[in-house]
């Protein structure tokens, strides 16, 4: 075994952990640098919540490709209360697994992760600038940073009444139990803030907010037998696929046509030419993510009984003003449809929007882009990458040392967010890294 290169990746978190280690197995020695010391957990599993679960089940889980039990043995061995593979495991023992895949790996291969906790601003050919001075020498870098917390226009953020970065430690500790609470945003954000809310006894009403007011929704009890695609839903125009798609599902349940989708989804993806990915990004997205991102069953009728019992009201519409206050915030918005409606009023207003993320803006990412070693893609997803998630430069050339992994590689893969596709992508980019070797 020679050890012939240093790989730098940026961002400890499942992606940046999880290739590391895969290198480490094949011989690779890499630098995991993380701003954080929690390493391998990021910010899905970080969460110290046990009713926060995996939107996964979790024999789909495994970390590691081509070992489909990984996750569920782990399970059996360390939580045997949890280790139903159909299940939905809390996202903090998923955290806890891990760390143990990155800690025995270590342990297994000596000398060849190491950990480095610190900012990083800058990457250029020799390796990884932190913001504290130090440099870390790399052949290669890999960006594993994941999607950065919420950054929102929304005012007040940091002081007052709005609570802007809900996942911060303690940012829920002054919610008082019979509070009111604004959250902007309807997805899974929303999802694990109230949940969380209501575990530490709050009693107050959430008023929920977003442009299209979708709720996530939820899995069945029982897992869905994937409905394999036809013809039609694979090959024909834009607009007779999503009519196929619907046939399907009023046949078989809609469930199982995503189902069969989920393998092949990066695939149709890159088939797909620049005016069906952008009809699909303006239009299909909010109901692609609902429908693909699913909540357990048992989270879906939390809030389903939250719902029933008026403590939770969801609301289509676009934020207009937000106002602190002495007591609380005031929400005006233009609702999707109907008359003007009175603003929402509330002690908090917790922003549950998500990433809002300009990778021209980003620190790490904005020089790169501004001196022609990366692009943007058409679509201002992300950094444009091949096919084996190197980043692409102004000219498309694709450069051997500087690749993407994990949420951020979304313009080339769309779905690049959750485990089994991001385990994928972990084997792809540690061939490709070490090809070269
Ligand atoms: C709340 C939540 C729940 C989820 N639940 C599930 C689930 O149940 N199942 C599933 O499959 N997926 C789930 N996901 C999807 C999740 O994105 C992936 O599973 C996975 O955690 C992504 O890991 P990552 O390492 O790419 O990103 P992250 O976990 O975001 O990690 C990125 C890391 O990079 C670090 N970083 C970023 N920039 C820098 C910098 N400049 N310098 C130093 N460090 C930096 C950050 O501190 C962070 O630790 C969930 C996501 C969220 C947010």
């Amino acid at each position: 075994m020679t050890q012939t290169r240093r790989i730098a990746i940026i961002g400890g978190g499942f992606s940046g952990a999880m290739l590391a280690a895969r290198l480490a197995e094949k011989g690779v020695a890499s630098t995991l640098i993380d701003r954080g010391r929690a390493f391998g957990l990021g910010v899905a599993y970080s969460t110290p919540f046990d009713g926060h679960l995996l939107n996964v089940r979790s024999n789909r889980m495994s970390a590691v490709e081509g070992r489909p039990n990984d996750f569920v043995d782990w399970l059996t061995a360390n939580h045997p209360d949890r280790a139903d593979p159909e299940g939905f495991a809390p996202r903090r023992l998923y955290g806890l697994y891990v760390k143990d895949r990155l800690a025995g790996v270590e342990e297994a291969y000596p000398g060849l992760i190491e950990r480095v906790t610190g900012e990083a601003t800058s990457v250029d050919e020799t390796g990884v600038s932190l913001s504290d001075g130090r440099k870390v020498e790399a052949q290669a870098v890999v960006l594993a940073t994941g999607n950065p917390a919420p950054k929102t226009a929304l005012p007040g953020e940091g002081g007052g009444w709005v609570i802007g970065d809900p996942w911060a430690t303690g940012a829920l500790d002054r919610v008082g139990a019979e509070d009111d609470v604004i959250v902007v945003g309807t997805g899974l954000t929303m999802v694990d803030m109230v949940l969380w809310l209501e575990a530490r006894g709050w009693r107050g009403r959430a008023k929920a907010l977003s442009r299209r007011g979708l709720l996530p929704r939820g899995h069945e009890a029982q897992p869905d037998a994937a409905v394999p695609p036809t013809d039609d839903l694979l090959h024909a125009a834009p607009s007779a696929r999503l009519h196929e798609a619907r046939r399907l599902a009023g046949d078989a349940g809609w469930r199982g046509v995503m189902e069969g989708l989920r393998p092949i989804t990066a695939r149709l993806w890159q088939e797909a030419d620049a005016p069906t990915r952008a009809r699909l990004v303006r239009h299909l997205r909010p109901w692609w993510d609902v429908h693909r991102h699913r909540i357990a069953d048992s989270i879906a009728a939390a809030i389903a009984a939250l719902q029933a019992a008026g403590r939770l009201t969801v609301t289509a519409g676009r934020v207009r003003t937000i106002k602190e206050t002495e007591d609380g915030v005031a929400l005006t918005f233009r609702p999707r449809t109907g008359p003007e409606a009175p603003p929402l009023t509330a002690r908090w207003l917790i922003d549950c929007t998500g990433p809002g993320h300009d990778p021209a803006k980003d620190a790490l990412t904005g020089p790169l882009i501004a001196s022609g070693r990366a692009r943007l893609d058409a679509l201002r997803l992300g950094l444009d990458l091949d096919p084996q998630g190197r980043v692409l430069s102004a000219d498309g050339v694709a450069d051997s040392k500087l690749f993407v992994l994990g949420p951020p590689a979304r313009a080339a893969f769309w779905e690049t967010i959750a485990v089994p596709d991001i385990r994928k992508r972990i084997e792809d980019v540690a061939g490709a890294l070490t090809e070269t070797t």
